[in-house]
């Protein structure tokens, strides 16, 4: 288990990408604290299956986009297992509407949990990881962020995975060498998150003809946290079923 005795802090784990990275990391040995905003069933569930698994799971409800919640979910974290070792900043949001009709709001509720929630819990883990003198952080980003992938209806949404990008670079540089800082952009991925019409049609047009499962984003957030990428850090892992190439 390569994971053995490790801490796993992963935002936005009650369910989709973010429970599947719980879960893997889990069945690698990590001891997992599974964060929630509203989803409290979701992520007890989530907790319950991987303790009966044999694994170590806690869940702790915290905001990301508020700074008090997110202090709190790093101090429930230290309290519970005494470090945190990999921090997976999953939790985000989709509230597609068409350009025109975007209010300031709108914008920020986005950028709140989709980008300062990200730095925010990058803070912390940080702070934690810093004194330690190891640690790794992945940001989960979305190929909407690269370059003008995104859509006219989700203009906030792929602006702030772009910020996420250019975070995940920066951040890199300013924590290394001992804390590496990596990002996962994945395409169309099978969970609840912005199905529409529009989705349906662009999953059956993407040279692999089928949406990425929540696994396989896990699969890499493994590999990015551990040994085997030692030498990997401001990379972007693009899992998207070959939409870029359309
Ligand atoms: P999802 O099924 O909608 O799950 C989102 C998770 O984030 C839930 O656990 C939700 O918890 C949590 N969350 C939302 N806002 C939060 C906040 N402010 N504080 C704490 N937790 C919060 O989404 P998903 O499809 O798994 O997506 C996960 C990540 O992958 C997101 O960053 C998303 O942008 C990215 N992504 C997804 C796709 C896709 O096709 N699905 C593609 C590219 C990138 P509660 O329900 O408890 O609030």
């Amino acid at each position: 288990m390569a994971f053995h005795g490790e801490v796993a802090v992963v935002t936005g784990s009650s369910r989709g990408i973010g429970r599947a990275v719980a879960e893997l990391f889990a069945a690698e040995g990590a001891r997992v604290v599974v964060n929630y905003r509203c989803d409290q069933d979701g992520a007890e569930q989530v907790v319950r299956g991987i303790v009966a698994s044999g694994g170590e799971a806690i869940a702790v409800r915290a905001d990301v986009a508020e700074p008090e919640d997110v202090e709190r979910l790093f101090k429930e974290a230290l309290a519970a297992y005494g470090t945190v070792d990999v921090l997976v900043n999953n939790a985000g949001i989709l509230e597609p509407k068409p350009f025109l009709e975007l209010t300031k709001q709108d914008i920020l509720t986005t950028f709140e949990t989709n980008f300062v929630g990200v730095a925010l819990c990058a803070q912390q883990a940080a702070r934690i990881m810093l004194e330690r003198g190891r640690g790794r952080i992945v940001n989960i980003a979305s190929v909407s962020g690269l370059d003008n992938f995104g859509t006219a209806g989700n203009m906030p949404y792929a602006a702030s995975k772009a910020a996420v990008l250019n975070f995940t670079g920066v951040l890199a540089k300013a924590l290394a060498p001992h804390v590496l800082v990596n990002a996962v952009a994945p395409g169309f991925v099978e969970t609840g998150m912005g199905h529409s019409p529009e989705y349906e049609a662009v999953v059956t047009a993407v040279p692999l003809g089928r949406l990425v499962q929540p696994r396989e984003v896990a699969e890499a957030c493994l590999f990015l946290a551990s040994a085997k990428a030692g030498a990997t850090t401001g990379e972007t892992i693009v899992m998207d079923a070959g939409f870029r190439l359309r």
